[in-house]
């Protein structure tokens, strides 16, 4: 649909660094060679801080590891309908037709299929959106357990700062500079 929409995916690029010049970013460096824009977003999820370290931006943002299971059900009976979350152990337990997943901290073996990931998690547990020192540089990244369900909503956000819009939200304590 984005690309119905005129956006263009690069995929396995590797981003390396910036070229900056009178403090703008003029380009981002790859191993795929140099990609120039008018604005840039960093929104490299858990990886953001060591793109932008070199910037000197501290972005506090943190990996926090977890797993995710799909197994077969095996007796209808006894299998949950809907979605429970046990708090005490950070665990989701979904029902996926005939399938249940089990997303949080697991240990896991034999024939489910299996997945980890790296939740990119703030001390606040707010995601970071907004701009920087950078005149054209921007950040949207630190969504943690949620950025599947802040993905839209967050590129909205972002869009709207970016082309000079009022968000719909007010933004004002979730950029960056609220770390100071
Ligand atoms: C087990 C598990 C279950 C989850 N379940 C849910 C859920 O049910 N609902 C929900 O809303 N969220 C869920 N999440 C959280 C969600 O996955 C994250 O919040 C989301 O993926 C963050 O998106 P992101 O694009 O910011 O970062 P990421 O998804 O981490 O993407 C960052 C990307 O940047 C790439 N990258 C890094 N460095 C470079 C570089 N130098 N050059 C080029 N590319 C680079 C990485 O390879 C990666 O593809 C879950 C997470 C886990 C681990």
């Amino acid at each position: 649909m984005a690309e119905e929409l005129g956006v263009k995916f690069h995929y396995n690029v590797d981003i390396k660094g910036f070229q900056l010049n009178s403090g703008k970013i003029v380009a981002v460096e790859t191993n795929k060679g140099t990609f120039t824009a008018d604005r840039y977003v960093a929104a490299l999820g858990s990886f953001t801080p060591h793109l932008v370290k070199g910037l000197g931006l501290n972005v506090p943002i943190y990996p926090v590891k977890g797993y995710s299971i799909t197994i077969p059900i095996i007796d209808e009976s006894r299998a949950p309908v809907s979605t429970i979350l046990d708090e005490t152990y950070k665990i989701a337990i979904t029902r996926l037709g005939d399938r249940i997943r089990v997303g949080g901290m697991a240990e896991v073996t034999d024939y489910a299929t299996f997945w980890s990931g790296l939740r990119p998690m703030t001390p606040d547990s707010t995601p970071i959106i907004g701009a920087t020192k950078y005149d054209n540089l921007y950040i949207n990244a630190g969504h943690g357990t949620l950025g599947w369900t802040m993905s839209a909503g967050s590129a909205r956000v972002m869009a709207d700062l970016i082309s000079g819009k009022k968000p719909d939200i007010d933004t004002s304590d979730l950029g960056l500079s609220r770390y100071k």
